[in-house]
């Protein structure tokens, strides 16, 4: 058993604004900011913001927000509970943890099955909400069970994977902030070897050289957080890959498209390809643009230093706007909305 970083604090954190808790660096102020350090204390702090009947958002690395700008009627509750406890090959997590630290802990710990999802921004607690997922492989393939604060039924209680419906970019916790993840248990297999990397065409490799490989694929896409690359300003993907009806995939017409049948019939696009080829190529609209696609990756929509959340709506909804009419495929955001929409 070995852990780290065990702190129990609450903090009132001298209010800032959004921009300074979120990658795409958007946002207006909150009313309050409030890091939690243990588990208990976000449950409690939680809890009583509820009772008190105040809007509260839950924020860990701010990777996949776009907040308005101005002032926000709003508590921003910072998961700041850190913590890796390892029990044989399962590693229990608290929510504030930084993902990108547990694959680190996995990898040199000679734990396989996350190293694909190396270089993910955000925390440890956030990966359920969304199933995170990278090269193939998604936080449903090894997570076992979480502990929810639930803001219906005030349980804190551990409840298994399979509760959260997790699915492509999705769970019953993304858009709905039905209960806070406190922290949560993956189930790793002891072993030298990577899964099989579907970027590396299946190959199975050792496990720090695939975690290496998969940082260096990211950052040539600008999806690993770099300060000083504005390409790295986003959200991440930006659109999800739209799953249609194969009506629709056929009627598109156009044979270089990518199509990823999937079980229940229905076909996925490439929202990148949909998009590069509705007009909208890497670095749109320009030199000069606040907001534009970045440079390495159709898909993130980036700040280039004095972008606000209005800018990147606008592109978001310019793209979105093209990709539909061209294709008649309307494409979703990926990343979580508050106080503005598409
Ligand atoms: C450069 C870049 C690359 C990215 N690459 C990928 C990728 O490859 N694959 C992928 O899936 N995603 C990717 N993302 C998106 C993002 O990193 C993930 O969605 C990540 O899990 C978000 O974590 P976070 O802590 O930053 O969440 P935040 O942005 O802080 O929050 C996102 C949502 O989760 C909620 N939330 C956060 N913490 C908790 C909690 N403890 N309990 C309940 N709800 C919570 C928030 O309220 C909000 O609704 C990328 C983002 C960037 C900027």
């Amino acid at each position: 058993m070995c852990s780290h970083g065990l702190q129990t604090t609450v903090e009132r954190v001298p209010t800032s604004r959004f921009a300074s808790l979120t990658t795409l660096r958007v946002g207006g102020s909150p009313r309050e900011i409030i890091r939690c350090t243990s588990a208990d204390e976000l449950a409690a702090t939680v809890e009583r913001l509820d009772r008190e009947g105040r809007e509260l958002l839950v924020v860990g690395g701010g990777s996949n927000l776009v907040v308005a700008e101005g002032d926000l009627d709003l508590t921003a509750v910072i998961a700041g509970n850190e913590g890796v406890w390892l029990n044989d090959a399962t590693l229990r997590i608290g929510a504030g943890t930084v993902w990108d630290d547990v694959v680190a802990f996995a990898v040199d710990h000679g734990l396989g099955g996350i190293e694909a999802l190396s270089g993910i921004p955000g925390s440890a607690g956030a990966t359920p909400v969304q199933n995170v997922g990278a090269y193939g492989s998604e936080i449903s393939d090894v997570l076992t069970r979480v502990r929810l604060w639930n803001r219906q039924t005030l349980a804190d209680e551990w409840v298994p994977a399979e509760s959260l419906e997790l699915g492509y970019r999705s769970s019953n916790l993304k858009f709905t902030g039905r209960a806070v993840v406190l922290e949560l248990e993956i189930e790793l297999e002891k072993t030298d070897l990577s899964i099989p990397l579907r970027h590396l065409g299946g190959e199975r490799v050792p496990l720090a050289d695939a975690r290496a490989s998969v940082l260096e694929t990211r950052r040539a896409k600008g999806m690993v957080l770099d300060e000083a690359d504005h390409d790295t300003w986003s959200a991440g993907s930006f659109f999800t890959n739209p799953i249609v009806p194969a009506e629709i995939a056929d009627a598109i017409g156009e044979k270089s498209m990518p199509r990823f049948p999937q079980p229940d019939g229905r076909v996925k696009l490439s929202a990148a390809w949909l998009i590069e080829h509705a007009g909208f190529p890497r670095g749109y609209p320009g030199e000069g643009a606040a907001a534009r696609l970045s440079t390495k990756h159709t898909l993130a929509l980036t700040n280039r230093g004095s972008a606000t959340a209005d800018d990147i709506a606008e592109l978001a909804r310019s793209v979105r706007g093209g990709v539909e009419k061209r294709y008649g495929v309307a494409l979703e955001p990926e990343p979580v909305w508050v106080g503005l929409s598409l």
